[in-house]
């Protein structure tokens, strides 16, 4: 099959990245050569151990944690998932858990189904954000109770960019002696996180969204905080996650740990002006467009922009025929639209919600890509206006 991406203006790096050449460089010889079991005893299948040890070195490196504290996973959802069950189990006789109205599905849909998936009923207290996308600290402290087993609360949201101020959640469910986990798959790689400074028990990221490969993810696990395994099986992970280690995909995100590392500050500098310049130039140039979440406490990646009185996917074909990749806020579900769940809880009206697209850059974004969305753009979002029945009556 060929993709041509290099046909493509890609800004759609929220929902997967490119793979950076590094990455695939250093995945090569475990896709190949390398191919021992990294938990056999013999040399060849120990040094394929030696390279999974390094990548987690990186990777805790990254994020300002020990080697030990870090547990391969097949993804983003499966280390959300661990976290959560783990304190759920752990503390059986706490039946509560806090976390927000706008998490990713795969914290939102585990605590809408805890109850069939453990057959106890729990309470989940789901806070409310204001028109920014941004969390109330006192409604927070107020619904921590003794019969809180677990806060999960994302360190950046995926449809907007909006930044939580985790490290201070972390100090205050600490202070109240619970449990605290932290979405960061969209975080990871764009925000400085130093973990050893702060009170966070557990981390969830994923690869594909720092340019390393789809299927493979760690749950951080801080030294000393109690922890039940989700995938029980053979001693890997010092028996914390059964099952034979993606060993070329650790590798790869190992390396894609140390780009970002390197690279943060600048390349943050560079993505910021390129959305900057992109936003700004959206909103100059396309009447009743508006930005959604944050303006600044936000990724400097991603910037969500509605455009009034027309339909996300329907913008998203348009784009589409230039080979504009991006996503809309909502999506098609049994013939009706429903506004993204995030936007709704932002309380951003329906006309709006309904025409959301984000777009979100990467490090391979250039200049020449901004003015050519910022030429295409406008264009597209008059046509479909024409054909609106609700742009004429608000015109
Ligand atoms: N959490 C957030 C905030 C995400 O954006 C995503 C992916 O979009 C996930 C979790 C799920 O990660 P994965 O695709 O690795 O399961």
């Amino acid at each position: 099959m060929q993709c041509h991406s290099d046909q493509v203006v890609y800004m759609d790096n929220n929902a997967t990245t490119r793979i950076a050449p590094e990455v695939v460089e250093a995945m090569m010889p475990f896709l190949t050569d390398c191919y021992g079991n990294p938990s056999s005893m013999h040399t060849f299948g120990g040094q394929v151990g030696q390279a999974v040890e390094q990548a987690r070195e990186s990777i805790a490196r990254l994020i300002g944690a020990r080697a030990e504290e870090i547990v391969f996973t097949s993804c983003g959802t499966e280390s959300d998932s661990t976290a959560i069950l783990s304190a759920l189990q752990t503390f059986p006789e706490k039946r509560h858990i806090v976390t927000t109205r706008v998490e990713h599905p795969a914290v939102k849909s585990l605590c809408e189904n805890l109850d069939n998936l453990t057959g106890h009923k729990h309470r989940i207290t789901w806070l409310s954000v204001d028109a920014d996308g941004t969390l109330d600290l006192e409604s927070y402290r107020q619904a921590l109770s003794d019969e809180t087993a677990i806060v999960s609360v994302m360190w950046a949201n995926n449809e907007t960019g909006v930044l939580f101020p985790v490290e201070e959640m972390a100090r205050i469910a600490k202070e109240r002696g619970v449990l605290f986990h932290t979405d960061a798959v969209q975080a990871v790689g764009k925000v400085p996180i130093n973990l050893g400074a702060t009170d966070i028990d557990f981390l969830s990221l994923s690869g594909h969204k720092l340019h390393a490969p789809k299927g493979v993810g760690v749950l951080y696990v801080a030294k000393g905080t109690p922890f039940i395994p989700f995938i029980n099986g053979g001693h890997q992970e010092h028996g914390r996650r059964g099952g034979t280690e993606n060993v070329a995909s650790i590798v790869g995100l190992g390396k894609a740990c140390e780009l970002a590392g390197a690279n943060m500050e600048e390349e943050n500098t560079r993505v910021r002006a390129l959305r900057d310049k992109l936003e700004a130039g959206l909103l100059g140039s396309v009447p009743k467009s508006l930005l959604n979440g944050h303006a600044q406490d936000r990724l400097p990646n991603t910037a969500n922009i509605s455009f009034e009185y027309v339909e996300g996917e329907a913008i998203l074909l348009h784009m589409n025929q230039h080979q504009i990749c991006a996503s809309s806020g909502s999506a098609c579900t049994s013939g009706s639209l429903e506004p993204s769940h995030v936007l709704r809880a932002m309380g951003v009206p329906f006309t709006a919600a309904h025409g959301s697209i984000r777009f979100s850059l990467s490090t391979y974004n250039s200049e020449e890509e901004i003015d050519f969305v910022l030429e295409k753009m406008p264009a597209i979002i008059a046509k479909l206006r024409t054909m609106s029945p609700f742009w004429e009556e608000n015109e």
